[in-house]
């Protein structure tokens, strides 16, 4: 069920007040333009009348989409100790409340930032796994070991069975792409699934650069 509701915001730049449309859950088969607009980032957008600043809410928002059976949930944050806070406290709550049970079968996914929300949305509806790709993505970036450190990864499009990522360098300040083909993402998925490594969840999993870490260093899930 998608539910919003209605709040008065007050611009953190010129201090004129707004009404903004806050999304706290979405799901999927109940609005295709909701997806869109999600998908292109206005959901949860401040977006002040008077002077045009804009932020993104720091509210918590439910991704449901049941045919995939995939639920995201993400708490806006940039710090990473709150994140791994956030990040208990929400599977603790699904532990308490006893919801785990009704979501046999799904891939749940905890993220903090919004780029990532949109990549893993992308991620699945292209029918591929996000554990995968993390692992693709080390991959792509040890390519230049030096300097993996300062450069972030995005899985962006596949077209002609070919997959295109983008490399962010935070010190160049330049975006480069890296292609790998389609057969290169089968392979690493069989041997995750061979070592172990399943493709649904039993309860909610951060699948980030560390995740992907410990998967190559021999842990399944
Ligand atoms: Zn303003």
């Amino acid at each position: 069920m998608s539910l919003n509701l209605k709040q008065n915001v007050k611009c953190p730049k010129c201090g004129q007040m707004s009404e903004v449309t806050v999304w706290n859950s979405i799901t999927v088969s109940d609005s295709v333009d909701l997806k869109q607009d999600l998908l292109s980032g206005k959901i949860n957008m401040f977006r002040c009348p008077s002077c045009y600043y804009s932020a993104l809410m720091p509210t918590p928002m439910l991704y449901h989409d049941e045919n995939k059976k995939l639920m995201i949930s993400f708490s806006p944050c940039n710090d990473e100790v709150l994140k791994h806070q956030l990040f208990d406290n929400v599977q603790k709550s699904s532990k308490e409340s006893g919801e785990l049970e009704k979501l046999e079968g799904y891939n749940l996914r905890f993220v903090a930032d919004y780029n990532e929300l949109l990549e893993k949305i992308l991620i699945f509806d292209n029918g591929m796994n996000d554990k995968t790709i993390e692992v693709l993505k080390l991959m792509i970036l040890s390519q230049d070991i030096e300097k993996a450190e300062r450069r972030t990864c995005r899985f962006g499009k596949i077209e002609n069975n070919v997959l295109e990522f983008m490399i962010y360098d935070t010190i160049e300040n330049q975006t480069y792409t890296s292609q790998v083909p389609k057969e290169t993402y089968d392979t690493i998925d069989l041997q995750l699934k061979q070592s172990g490594v399943k493709p649904y969840s039993f309860g909610w999993e951060m699948v980030d650069p560390s995740y992907a870490t410990r998967l190559l260093n021999g842990f399944n899930n």
